[in-house]
């Protein structure tokens, strides 16, 4: 089948295209804006493909949206474009807005029409698949509860008010309109390719150079993580194998506090990449507390057990084979770090598709 899939120059986008490309017949089509989060060096090892395409498009664009539609006539949708990063939402929540709210009611619009025209044995197969974040839950706070696709929603900053705007949008699609759709809400993802805003890159990196490890309030609060590659592998499942209209969460059963990371990755760290710089004796020196994030949710915490019950999918990382892996990754991949730093992955957009 032919699978459209926005936000494929992202963290998980790419991930989930390398994921398809590798181990599948499907083709792709690659539908992204290349906002400071599209990485298009991250797809390097796909573009060569001919079963790969690239469309850089806004999703907030329904004349492009159409014609992409149009000139490709997917199978399938999975949405992932998003503005995705909590701290940029409370300094700018607009773009957020926009992209999350605005951009996925135009491609469910599109998305729409171009089903209801599809022939009936094609209309029955088709799937938009919408991937959205346990986010949208909210605070668990000092509770051991944990997450459930029946869990009421609750959003605390204007990233998970949006995202969850965006998955009402995609389920009242389904009930009023009829679009096969499926929803996923997958908790935090780390490996390779994650740009280095985001907690375990950040890290690596400032320490690799030195700097100080910024860590809000104490650093309690509880999140679980997932292997990248392991929640691509469940979304490819769920597409394929989903029941219309359900829901799944996604999680990887690994609950740790942000200063537990942390000293993992310090740890990590002091083992693969002893030779430091000058200053630094121990990387966990480099630990510094800081004024925490306004709104910051204590705890969140995912049941994956109807993704394991219904479609048998299991995380194959625990948190200390992916956060090896992730270290590693970072440690033999400094050119793709430095290209972000020094900006020449925007300048330079590699492998760009003739549609640029
Ligand atoms: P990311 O920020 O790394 O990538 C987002 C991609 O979307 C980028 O390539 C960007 O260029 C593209 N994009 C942004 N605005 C666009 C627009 N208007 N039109 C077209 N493309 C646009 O994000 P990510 O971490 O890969 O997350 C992907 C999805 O998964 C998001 O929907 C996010 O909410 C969800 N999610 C992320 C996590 C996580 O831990 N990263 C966890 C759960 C769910």
């Amino acid at each position: 089948m032919k699978i459209l899939i926005t936000g494929g120059a992202g963290f998980i986008g790419s991930a989930v295209i390398r994921h398809i490309i590798e181990t599948t017949q499907d083709d792709v089509v690659n539908l992204d804006k290349l906002t400071y989060a599209g990485n298009l060096d991250s797809l390097a090892g796909v573009v060569a493909n001919p079963r790969y395409q690239f469309e850089r498009e806004d999703i907030c664009d329904g004349d492009a949206l159409r014609r992409v539609f149009a000139r490709h006539q997917p199978d399938a949708v999975m949405h992932l474009a998003a503005e995705s990063h909590v701290d940029r939402s409370i300094e700018g929540p607009a773009a957020f807005v926009q992209t999350n709210i605005v951009g996925t009611y135009q491609l469910l619009e599109v998305a729409t029409r171009y089903w209801q025209e599809l022939p009936a044995s094609r209309q029955a197969h088709f799937r938009f698949h919408h991937v959205s974040t346990d986010e949208v839950y909210g605070d668990l706070g000092g509770t051991d509860a944990l997450f459930t696709e029946q869990t009421a929603y609750c959003p605390s900053s204007p990233y998970s008010a949006t995202k969850a705007s965006s998955d009402h949008l995609v389920r009242a699609w389904h009930r009023t309109f009829g679009l096969p759709v499926v929803v996923t809400s997958c908790s935090n993802n780390y490996g390779p390719c994650q740009f280095p805003e985001k907690l375990i890159p950040l890290m690596i990196l400032n320490a690799l150079e030195g700097k100080a490890l910024p860590v809000y309030g104490k650093g309690e609060q509880i999140r679980d993580w997932l292997y990248v590659e392991d929640h691509a592998r469940a979304l490819y499942t769920v597409l394929t194998r989903g029941g219309n209209g359900d829901t799944y969460n996604i999680g990887g059963f690994n609950e740790k506090k942000n200063i537990e990371v942390v000293y993992t990755l310090c740890e990590l760290l002091e083992e693969l990449a002893p030779s430091k710089p000058g200053h630094v004796r121990y990387y966990s020196d480099l630990v510094s507390f800081v004024e925490d994030r306004p709104g910051h949710d204590l705890r969140y915490a995912i049941d994956a057990g109807k993704l394991q019950r219904e479609l048998g999918w299991m995380p194959l990382e625990t948190f200390y084979s992916g956060i090896r892996k992730t270290v590693t990754w970072y440690l033999q991949n400094i050119e793709w770090c430095r290209r972000i730093h020094d900006g020449s992955y925007r300048r330079e957009r590699r492998g760009l598709g003739s549609r640029e």
